[in-house]
């Protein structure tokens, strides 16, 4: 079965979170994790963080420059393993 690359799954993974993407492309992006580890792994990672970054609240939800961190951290450890 064909599915997205990696590297088109790490890129859609946040409009994923953030409900951006169209019904086709969570699809696909579903089918992806459910196929691929390292990107099911960095999925729930993600998911985790905006979960701890909604339970405190508003004052580290503005810490966006945080999670763009985490996130290139996330990314390099993805291709790292590719
Ligand atoms: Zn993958």
């Amino acid at each position: 079965m064909m599915t997205m690359t990696c590297q088109e799954c790490v890129e859609k993974l946040q409009p994923f979170l953030d409900r951006e993407l169209s019904g086709a492309e969570r699809l696909e992006v579903e089918r992806h994790l459910t196929v691929c580890g390292h990107c099911a792994d960095s999925f729930r990672f993600e998911e985790g963080i905006l979960r701890v970054v909604g339970r405190c609240g508003r004052a580290t939800y503005a810490s966006e420059e945080f999670k763009a961190r985490i996130r290139v951290v996330v990314q390099t450890a993805i291709t790292d393993k590719h």
